[in-house]
C-alpha cells in the first residue's frame, strides 16, 4: 500500500535520476486519470518539453517542480510507480500513464483500480489560493504549508509527519479536539494524511495505548509519548523503505521491495506473541478497518 513512507521512498528514488531530465512525451490511456484537466491534451501540453527541477512529496502525493515553476503531481492510488530503461520493456497491464525523459527511460503509472490521479498544478497568482487544512495550518515549519497553498488541489491534506513540523503542544490540541477512538484520528486522512492501518496500529502500540480510548481523554504524559512514537514510526519506515506483505507487495519504481515488514509488531499479527509481554495479539474489525493490537501492552 502506497502511504506516507512508501510514497517518500518513491521520492526519494525518483529524485536522484530524474531531477534534471526533460520530459518528452506524456501518453495517456484513461482520461479520468487526468480529470482535473479538460482534456488529456491540456495535461500533456502543460507537461511536455519540461524540465524536473526538483522532486517534492505531500502525503501521498509526489510532486514535481518543472523549470516553468508548474508542478506535476502524481498519485500513485493503490497502484504503482515504475521504471522502465527502455520503452521495449514490456509495460504491465493497467499502465494507465507513461512519461518518456531524455537519458533516463520512461516512468509508468500502473493504476489496476483506477484510484491514481495526475495533473499539472499552475503556480497560483498572487493573492490567490485556497483555504488549507485546518489541522495541517497547525504547523510552525517544514515545506508543506506553502505546497499546500501553492497546490490548490492539495489544500485539504492532514498533517504529513516529515512535511510538517508540529511540535507536542499543538499535537495535543489536535487530540484534545476529538472525541473520536485513537485509531480512527491517526487514520483520519483529513488529521493525518498517509499513516493508514499499518503505521496507525504500529505508532499505537509504540505509544502503549489502546486503539479505542478517546483521543480527547489522553493525559499529557500520553499524548508526547503519541508524539514521539508518531514521529519515529514514520521516520523507522522510510528508512527501511516502506513495509512489503505477501498478500500485499509493495517495490520501488525500480522493483525494489521494503523491510519495514520485518519490524512490526502487531499489524495483521494475531494471535502471535507480543514481543514485550508474549500475551496474543487481537484484533478488532469495525465496517472500515481491522485494528491490531496488544490488550496488555496497551492501555
Ligand atoms: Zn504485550
Amino acid at each position: 500500500m502506497n502511504e506516507l513512507p512508501e510514497v517518500e521512498t518513491m521520492r526519494s528514488v525518483l529524485s536522484r535520476d530524474l531531477v534534471g531530465r526533460q520530459v518528452k512525451l506524456a501518453t495517456i490511456t484513461v482520461g479520468k486519470l487526468v480529470k482535473p484537466h479538460k482534456s488529456a491534451k491540456e495535461f500533456r501540453t502543460a507537461l511536455e518539453g519540461h524540465a524536473i527541477k526538483e522532486a517534492q512529496r505531500l502525503g501521498r502525493n509526489l510532486i514535481f517542480l518543472l523549470d516553468n515553476g508548474h508542478r506535476l503531481v502524481l498519485n500513485p492510488g493503490s497502484g504503482q510507480i515504475l521504471m522502465a530503461a527502455t520503452a521495449k520493456v514490456t509495460k504491465p497491464k493497467f499502465t494507465q500513464l507513461v512519461i518518456s525523459f531524455d537519458k533516463v527511460g520512461e516512468l509508468r503509472l500502473v493504476d489496476p483500480k483506477g484510484d491514481a490521479r495526475a495533473f499539472v498544478a499552475k503556480a497560483p497568482a498572487e493573492g490567490e489560493g485556497e483555504e488549507i487544512s485546518k489541522f495541517a495550518r497547525l504547523s510552525v515549519g517544514g515545506d508543506g504549508l506553502a505546497l499546500r497553498k501553492t497546490i490548490s488541489e492539495l489544500a485539504d491534506v492532514g498533517i504529513d509527519a516529515i512535511e510538517d513540523q508540529i511540535g507536542w503542544d499543538r499535537f495535543a490540541a489536535v487530540m484534545r479536539s476529538r472525541t473520536t477512538p485513537l485509531v480512527e484520528v491517526l487514520t483520519d486522512e483529513r488529521i493525518f494524511t498517509g499513516l493508514g492501518d499499518i503505521y496507525a496500529d504500529e505508532i499505537l502500540f509504540s505509544a502503549g495505548l489502546h486503539p479505542n480510548r478517546s483521543a480527547e481523554g489522553l493525559t499529557t504524559i500520553e499524548i508526547r509519548r503519541l508524539h514521539r512514537s508518531f514521529l519515529e514510526i514514520v521516520a523507522d519506515a522510510i528508512k527501511h523503505e516502506g513495509t512489503a506483505f505477501e498478500d500485499a507487495p509493495w517495490t520501488d519504481p525500480y522493483g525494489k521491495s521494503g523491510s519495514y515488514q520485518k519490524f512490526i509488531q502487531v499489524y495483521k499479527r494475531e494471535g502471535l506473541p507480543c514481543s514485550q509481554c508474549r500475551a496474543p495479539i487481537t484484533r478488532v474489525s469495525t465496517k472500515t478497518h481491522d485494528t491490531y493490537f496488544c490488550e496488555k501492552c496497551q492501555a
